[in-house]
Formats: structure tokens, C-alpha cells, sequence
């Protein structure tokens, strides 16, 4: 029977005791990767002129020739044999949601009858994954489907378990990349190239810019046995019904509350695990909603940092099932209480140490600051509805737009002290500012940094895009997400921005124009540009949906729609002209962002309609057989019209039931037409059209009707776990 089912999977959450974990004698900066191959270990594992070299073409791009590579790999698998390694694998990030690895023992004949470990440079630098299985967008046919991984040096190798894991690019046959990290790396390059030319202006000596990455990852923790009851969790991860808890996040007692005992063991766990993969965590806390946590560690250059969350999400999930915990990453895992992101912080950093958005202290600076500050936002603001394509997913999806994390517009907060800089450089004459008697005197008032910090630590929690004192915190990023995908479009963006920056400066100065007024100019120009994409006020007020549409931001929601932005001309142009990715790829892109979308909601649709018609439909008719059959008793015993009396309450419950049970019954039907219909579309953007608008809002209907039943109907009979339940028991 459901009930007794249900009351025993609650009865073992409750018994759950912590699996303690105690942290190693050692201070984590002594087990601080203690698994990766480090450049002290490749020191110690490699001669010195091959570690030189290798670190050549780590911080220079220098290439890598096969001699190289086979003495690399040779002491590669030496120091990964003395940790306990048989076996390596290209780990790469296809398109799909988490990371991809085909493991291949050290093992080869050694012609004598017996076995030898090796590992060759041309195992280390190049494989050849069938790629036909992973999504492609059209770009190859099955039967030609030949892939390439290939050795990402920049980003240290590492062992799990019994694996040597070795981080790669995915690209096909002929070229296009398959995965992540490829675009990614080109992206960088372009802002390197990009802001370094710009940075040139101020700092002569800058050779190289740097983008980095800090992550704050969100997440939700369920009781496994809890989890294991809810066939929906299980297969979409979020439920897909489900009765508010009478307490939930009201009473605003679990942002920074105290951690759970059971929690703190998981958290302390995951942490050790990651710091000996050298993922360098720093902060854990509660979050807003009950059973919901962050994790953020210290930032770190970009494309490691996107590895690093990789890895963190996997070490998360299988580090929860130990503790008896799933470890849910979706977006919006609860209806009626905040969902979870992944706040991307972004900022600049040059090779001589000086970031890129810290007011500075002369006046060269201060001008520097202003047109990396400005020149962002023209990014930002140029691309704004391609931003939103990037961070845009099904199941993302829930969470923009609701009154709890960024809206579905894209805009920018900088706080008053430099929105007030911009205004004041924006309306100030030439004279004011610049060049007194040929010497240039730039006059900004730049208010001192201390203050500028102080004004920024009051932020603005409702902007996706908020300027907080050094960096960018791009907040609209879902929990789920690879952090590449915004990461790359933000970055091609910004050096799209600096390229054309530097165009025009360069123009005016050889029209003859002094290099600080000629920057000074563009500048101003920009800022006059950019205004609309800058709003520091509430970004979750309907004045701000028709405020935005007005100055012409990207308002649309639609999911399927916001793809079609990746294709605007203005996007292929920017991602061509920074040599991040070609037309071809950007529709591959596009093509397998539609079918993902359309899979995501046809799996909810389904495992919906099995839930009503299996598991709620049964469990409301028996329940209203029972008040069915007491009415027919009370008639037995009383006189007609005392029973009628006394049956009133029963008879209204019985209409109820029996209406919300129709709603369901016929619109479970109509959502099997509705996935019908749409699956016979083709095209692929059509179909994810068609899932929108005619598959997902029937599930937010028909889930009414079960979550008022749900109210109704005895909570002994009640086949899943209640909301209170799965929150509440850690
Ligand atoms: P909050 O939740 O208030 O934003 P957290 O401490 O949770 O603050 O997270 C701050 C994040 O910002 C961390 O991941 C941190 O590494 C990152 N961060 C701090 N400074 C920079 C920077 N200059 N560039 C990129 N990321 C940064
Ligand atoms: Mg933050």
C-alpha cells in the first residue's frame, strides 16, 4: 500500500545518523593537490629541459613537439603509477550536461609473454573518440562520425581513483569543436589579445590579459530514501508536484543559519576531496531555502575555474549518495521557494599584477578603469540578448523571470559611485577634463577607493549583471550549467567591444589627435551609448519590464526563442570576427540547444502523466470511496435528513475530488496529443516551439489540480513525499 510505503521511507530519512568524516592530521594547504600534477611535481617528474618547455607552451602557446610529449607523458605516468593509477582518460565536456571519459589501461605487451605499463605522447596529446555518439548538431553523419580529443596543457592533468584524467578539447573531423572548452579557449585568447592592446594605453609593459572566473555554486541537498520515492526527482530533478510546506523560507531562518550536523560531514567531505584536486574552496553557508547550500571557492583563471566546477558538480553528486544525500543541481528543484544559480564573478587581470576594474590613483589609471568599466558594458549591452541565450535553459527557465533571482532582462548595476563617475565624465566638456596649455591634466574626481568599495558592498540582488567593487558578477548563470557557455560569449563579447575601442582610438590618432583625449572621446561616446543597458533600480517590478522594452532590451522569455538570438548577424559577426566560432558551429549549437529542450519537457511531460494516472488518480478514488461509503453508513444510522445535514462536508469533498480528478484525467490526455502533435514536427526549433507553447504550461495547469488534491486527501494515503518532508529532514 502507498501509504505505509511512503511512511517508511520517511521513517528511515528520519533515522539517517551522519557518516562522520573527520579531516586528514594535515592542514589543507599540506593535502592541496595532493592529486594533481602540479608544476612542482612536474619539476620534480620531468628533466628540466623538458619541464621548461612544457611550461613554455603552457604560458606562451609555444607548440609541443612529440619528443616533448613522450618525455611528459613518461613522467606523467610515473607520478600517477605511485599514486595507485592503471588506467588514463581523455575527460572532455561535450555538449551534453556533464563531462565525457573512455578510460584505457597503462597495459601493453612487452613482446616476452607477459605486460608493461606505458603511456606514449601521442596517447597524451591526441585521441580519437567516436564522436557520433555525443550531440553534434548536424555537423557529421553517423557513419563519418570521427572525433578528436585533444591535451588542453593549461589545464592540469589529475587522478581519481585508479585514472589518470587528462583535460581536453572535443572537435570533429573536420575541425568544428564539439564540446565547451574548445570555444572557450579561443574566447580567451581573443580577450587576451584584445585587452592587452587596449591595456597597452596606460601600462606599455602589459604582454598579457587574463579573464577569471569565480563561482558560487547552489545546490539542494534530499534525503536519498526521500529522493528515491519521488519518481520525478529522479528523472527530471525537480518535482513536478507538490503542496507548498506551511513553513518554507519565510521566516528567513536559513540563509546562514547554523549547518546541519549531517550536512556539515557532507560539506566537510566534499571539500577535502577538492582540495586535494586542487579545487582551492573557500566558502559554505545555508542558503535562502530550506535544504539549500552554496560552495564558492577562490577565483581562478577562467578556463581552469570552468574545469574545476565541472569536477565539482560530479565530486558533489557522488559525494552525497556516501551520505545518504542527493545532491540536487536543477535550476528550480521546488516550486514556491528560490531556486538555485551559479553566480559567475568575472574580472580582468594583467601579467603585472594590476586588475583591470580597481579605481585607481593617477589619472592614467582612473582613465583606464573608466574604459574597461565602459567598454563592458557595451558588450553587455550589444549582446544583451545573446547573454540571455547563453545562460538560458529549460530548467533555468524557472528561475528567470520569478520574483527571486534576476529577471529575464539583461541589465547592468555599478552603484552610485560609478554611475556618478560615468555621468560626471559624460557631461563635463573637453576643457574640464582634458589639457591645460598642451600637458594633460585629467581632471575625473574620482572619488577615493575605500569609498567606492563601501558604496558597492550595498548591491543590488536583483541585477543579472552587478558591478561589486573589482569584478562583474554575472548572477543569471543556472546552478546546472557549464559556466563555459557564458563564459565564452561574455569574453567574445568584451574583446569585440575592446577590438572596436581600439579601432577608433587608433583612427583619431592618426588623425592627429593625442592618445588620452582620442581615448577620452571614444569613451564619451560610449558612455552616451550605453546608457540604456545601465539600471540600478529593481530589476523584479513590472515598471522595469516596460521601462526595459523601451530602450529596446531583449524582453522575450521564451526559452526556444532566446536561441534564435545565437543567430542574429550582429552574433555570428561577433563570434566570427574574434575567431570563437563560425556560423556552421553556432547552428550545430543552436540545433542541439533546441532538441535538449525539447527532450527536457518531453521527459517531464511523461513521467507527469504516468504520475497522475498511476500513482495520484488510485490513491484520490480510494479515498473517495471512503467518504463515499461513510456517507451511505451515516444514512444507515440517522434519520435522512440529519444525515444529509451531517454529510454536507463529505458531498462537497466528493464534488471536489471528482472534479479536480476530471481536469486531470482529461488534460493528461490532451498533453499526450500535445507531445504527439509536436513530435511530428521536423524542424528542430519548431518542435522546441511547439514543447513551449503547447507541452509545458498543460503540466503548470494540471499540477494545480494535484497539488490541491494533495490537500485534500489523507495524508496516510498520499503516495510521495510531501514537500515538508523532503525539506525539512537533513
Ligand atoms: P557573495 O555571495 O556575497 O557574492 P561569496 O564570498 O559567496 O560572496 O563569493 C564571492 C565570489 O567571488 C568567490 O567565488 C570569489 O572567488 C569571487 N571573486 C572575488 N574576487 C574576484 C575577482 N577579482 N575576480 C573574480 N572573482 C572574484
Ligand atoms: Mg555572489
Amino acid at each position: 500500500m502507498a501509504s505505509k510505503l511512503r511512511f517508511k521511507v520517511v521513517d528511515d530519512a528520519f533515522k539517517k545518523r551522519p557518516v562522520v568524516v573527520t579531516a586528514p592530521a594535515e592542514r589543507p594547504s599540506a593535502y592541496f593537490g595532493k592529486y594533481v600534477f602540479t608544476r612542482q611535481k612536474m619539476f620534480k617528474y620531468l628533466p628540466t629541459k623538458v619541464y621548461r618547455e612544457l611550461c613554455d607552451v603552457i604560458d606562451n602557446g609555444a607548440p609541443l613537439n612529440l619528443a616533448i610529449a613522450d618525455a611528459v607523458a613518461e613522467g606523467m605516468k610515473q607520478w600517477a603509477m605511485e599514486l595507485g593509477a592503471t588506467h588514463y582518460t581523455h575527460w572532455f565536456q561535450p555538449l551534453t550536461e556533464g563531462t565525457a571519459e573512455k578510460h584505457d589501461g597503462f597495459v601493453e605487451h612487452d613482446g616476452k609473454g607477459g605486460m608493461v605499463e606505458e603511456f606514449e605522447g601521442k596517447l597524451l596529446v591526441q585521441q580519437e573518440p567516436d564522436a557520433s555518439s555525443f550531440p553534434n548538431g548536424g555537423i557529421r553523419s553517423t557513419f563519418e562520425a570521427r572525433g578528436y580529443s585533444a591535451w588542453d596543457p593549461t589545464s592540469p592533468v589529475f587522478v581519481i581513483g585508479d585514472t589518470l584524467m587528462i583535460p581536453t578539447v572535443f572537435i570533429s573531423y573536420t575541425g568544428e569543436a564539439l564540446d565547451f572548452k574548445a570555444p572557450l579557449k579561443k574566447a580567451l585568447y581573443a580577450i587576451d589579445k584584445a585587452a592587452t592592446a587596449v591595456c597597452r594605453y596606460f601600462y606599455p609593459d602589459v604582454k598579457k590579459v587574463n579573464s577569471n572566473l569565480g563561482w558560487e555554486q547552489e545546490y539542494f541537498l534530499v534525503d536519498e530514501s526521500l529522493y528515491t520515492a519521488r519518481p520525478d526527482l529522479m528523472m527530471t530533478g525537480r518535482t513536478l508536484m507538490g503542496h507548498d510546506a506551511a513553513k518554507n523560507q519565510q521566516m528567513d531562518d536559513h540563509y546562514f543559519g547554523s549547518i546541519p550536523a549531517r550536512v556539515e560531514n557532507f560539506m566537510r567531505d566534499i571539500e577535502i576531496q577538492a582540495l586535494e584536486l586542487g579545487i582551492p574552496c573557500k566558502t559554505r553557508h545555508n542558503e535562502v531555502a530550506p535544504n539549500q547550500f552554496e560552495l564558492a571557492p577562490i577565483y581562478e583563471e577562467t578556463n581552469l575555474a570552468v574545469d574545476h566546477n565541472m569536477l565539482m558538480m560530479a565530486i558533489m553528486k557522488r559525494v552525497a549518495r556516501k551520505h545518504g544525500f542527493r545532491c540536487l543541481l536543477h535550476e528550480k528543484p521546488f516550486k514556491g521557494i528560490n531556486g538555485s544559480g551559479k553566480h559567475n564573478n568575472w574580472s580582468l587581470v594583467t601579467d603585472t599584477g594590476v586588475l583591470l576594474h580597481a579605481p585607481g590613483k593617477t589619472p592614467m589609471e582612473n582613465l583606464r578603469f573608466v574604459t574597461f568599466i565602459v567598454e563592458t558594458l557595451k558588450a553587455v549591452y550589444d549582446h544583451n540578448g545573446l547573454l540571455k541565450a547563453a545562460i538560458m535553459s529549460a530548467t533555468n527557465a524557472h528561475r528567470l523571470g520569478a520574483n527571486e533571482a534576476p529577471p529575464a532582462i539583461i541589465s547592468s548595476f555599478l552603484g552610485r559611485t560609478v554611475s556618478d563617475l560615468l555621468d560626471h565624465v559624460e557631461n563635463s566638456s573637453d576643457d574640464e577634463i582634458l589639457s591645460v596649455a598642451g600637458k594633460t591634466v585629467m581632471h575625473l574626481d574620482i572619488p577615493s577607493i575605500p569609498e567606492l568599495l563601501i558604496d558597492n558592498t550595498d548591491r543590488n540582488r536583483t541585477s543579472p549583471f552587478a558591478f561589486t567593487g573589482n569584478r562583474f558578477e554575472f548572477r543569471a548563470v543556472g546552478s546546472e550549467a557549464n559556466c563555459a557557455c557564458a563564459m565564452l560569449t561574455l569574453n567574445t563579447a568584451v574583446a569585440e567591444a575592446l577590438t572596436s575601442f581600439h579601432q577608433r582610438v587608433e583612427a583619431l590618432i592618426a588623425k592627429g589627435e593625442a592618445k588620452e583625449s582620442a581615448i577620452l572621446k571614444v569613451v564619451r561616446e560610449d558612455i552616451r551609448y550605453i546608457r540604456p543597458i545601465r539600471f540600478d533600480g529593481n530589476g523584479y517590478s513590472d515598471e522595469w519590464k516596460e521601462e526595459a522594452a523601451k530602450r529596446g532590451l531583449d524582453c522575450e522569455t521564451s526559452c526556444p526563442l532566446i536561441y534564435d538570438r545565437y543567430l542574429d548577424e550582429a552574433s555570428v559577426q561577433m563570434f566570427e570576427s574574434q575567431k570563437v566560432m563560425t556560423r556552421l558551429e553556432l547552428k550545430a549549437r543552436n540545433e542541439i540547444k533546441w532538441e535538449t529542450y525539447t527532450k527536457k519537457i518531453q521527459i517531464e511531460a511523461r513521467i507527469f502523466g504516468d504520475l497522475c494516472l498511476n500513482h495520484i488518480i488510485p490513491v484520490v478514488t480510494k479515498y473517495q470511496s471512503v467518504l463515499i461509503d461513510n456517507v451511505h453508513k451515516l444514512k444507515e444510522i440517522f434519520p435522512a435528513e440529519k444525515a444529509a445535514r451531517i454529510s454536507a462536508n463529505n458531498l462537497t469533498l466528493i464534488e471536489e475530488i471528482s472534479e479536480h480528478e476530471q481536469f486531470i484525467i482529461e488534460y493528461v490526455r490532451r498533453l499526450i496529443d500535445a507531445r504527439r502533435i509536436a513530435n511530428r514536427i521536423e524542424s528542430e526549433r519548431e518542435r522546441a516551439i511547439s514543447y513551449h507553447d503547447n507541452v509545458a504550461p498543460l503540466i503548470e495547469e494540471i499540477r494545480y489540480h494535484v497539488d490541491k488534491l494533495e490537500q485534500i486527501v489523507d495524508d496516510e494515503l498520499w503516495p510521495l513525499p510531501k514537500y515538508r518532508e523532503l525539506l525539512f529532514i537533513n
